[in-house]
């Protein structure tokens, strides 16, 4: 009866895509979904909490967050002329993307394999969805072919995770500014791993009319506390916080946030350290024979591994107590591939000998 009512209401684009779906990591060492494995020294956790313990929660937050944006201005260097609204995390800026331009016949694009939310909220959202592939060997853009889908779909929305997830390098910024040119629609940079990379579109907001740079705080360190923001051209953001709705940032996230941007300089020495981090990792993985990993500007490297064999050195590791991510199986250019994000220096030396053992007990 109740299967009867939900194949009668429930809109079949919802039906037909399958939840998002997290890993149970309980005992497990936790390097499959890109946070900082770092927690906060006590002196910063008795400070926090001395805030929280003289902090009301029986009032509605500030709806426009305004403290906090004005230290998130600060720290992300946002140009003083762009305007900025923040999300539940980005995946809520997507969500409020999807609601402000889209509709029925709208076409959102993006490129694949790439963050699996564009697609996700486009299509729960009734827009027609896009993925342009990446070229094969190297996951770069492949220009021609997204010059040709814009021109065929006219896309409203065209995002670009700039370093992409899940393959972890970055584009060409000649080949994004000629497609930024050529969208009909509004371009978003995704810098979700920006803590990790020296490149950024933020300082280049206001050259383009159709293009905004989404942020994020989970990967410098703060995932926990659900944070995001948008930044762009005044008019634009202006439309799309329409879509916001009211008290989105909660009290204790306003206060937590602001908090822990005030010392800043602890997140850099941690995000700095995990860029160290990352150059050991991939010596290692260069180092191991069958395991190709691609180049990193993000706080993951993504590993091809011998054919057929992902799937056996995924479970290997589970056994030996270390989670990471499969991807193969997840798209086609994904076969074989595996996603590690970068731990303490503990966990990383023990997710080493613990995928050498893997590999050697499955080759
Ligand atoms: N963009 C990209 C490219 C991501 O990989 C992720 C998270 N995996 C997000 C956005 C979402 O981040 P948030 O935690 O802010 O929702």
């Amino acid at each position: 009866m109740i299967n009867d009512l939900i194949k009668r209401w429930i809109r079949p684009e919802v039906q037909a895509i399958n939840a998002y779906h997290v890993a149970d990591a309980e005992g497990l060492i936790k390097l499959d979904a890109m946070e900082n494995p770092f927690t906060w020294p006590n002196e910063l956790r008795d400070d926090w909490a001395r805030l929280i313990r003289d902090t009301d929660v029986n009032r509605y937050p500030d709806p426009q967050a305004q403290e906090l944006t004005a230290r998130l201005r600060d720290c992300m260097q946002i140009p003083q002329s762009a305007g900025v609204l923040l999300g539940n995390g980005s995946d809520e800026i997507i969500q409020m993307l999807a609601l402000a331009l889209g509709g029925e016949g709208r076409t959102v694009l993006s490129v694949e394999p790439s963050f699996v939310m564009y697609r996700m909220i486009a299509s729960f959202s009734g827009l027609n969805y896009v993925g342009v592939p990446l070229r094969a060997n190297d996951f770069s853009l492949d220009e021609e072919a997204l010059m040709a889908a814009i021109e065929e779909h006219e896309p409203a929305l065209l995002f670009l995770a700039y370093p992409n997830n899940p393959s972890g390098n970055l584009f060409d910024t000649t080949v994004i500014e000629r497609i930024i040119r050529a969208m009909p629609g509004l371009v978003i940079i995704d810098e979700a791993y920006a803590p990790f990379t020296d490149a950024t579109f933020m300082p280049r907001i206001g050259e383009f009319d159709n293009m905004v740079v989404m942020r994020t705080v989970s990967k410098m360190g703060l995932a926990g506390l659900r944070l995001g923001l948008l930044a762009g051209p005044q008019a634009w953001i202006e439309q799309i916080d329409k879509t916001r709705l009211p008290y989105n940032i909660n009290v204790l996230t306003q206060l937590s946030a602001d908090f822990a941007l005030r010392h800043k300089a602890v997140f850099d020495a941690q995000t700095e350290s995990i860029r160290t981090m990352r150059g050991y990792l991939m010596r290692s993985f260069e180092a191991m024979e069958g395991i190709e990993p691609f180049p990193s500007d993000a706080n993951f490297i993504l590993l091809k591994t011998p054919d057929g064999k992902a799937t056996a050195i995924f479970e290997s590791l589970k056994e030996q107590g270390v989670l990471i991510k499969k991807l193969h199986g997840s798209h086609p250019m994904l076969t074989d591939c595996l996603r590690v994000t970068v731990g303490t220096s503990e966990e990383n030396s023990a997710m080493v000998t613990a995928f050498e053992q893997a590999l050697g007990d499955t080759l």
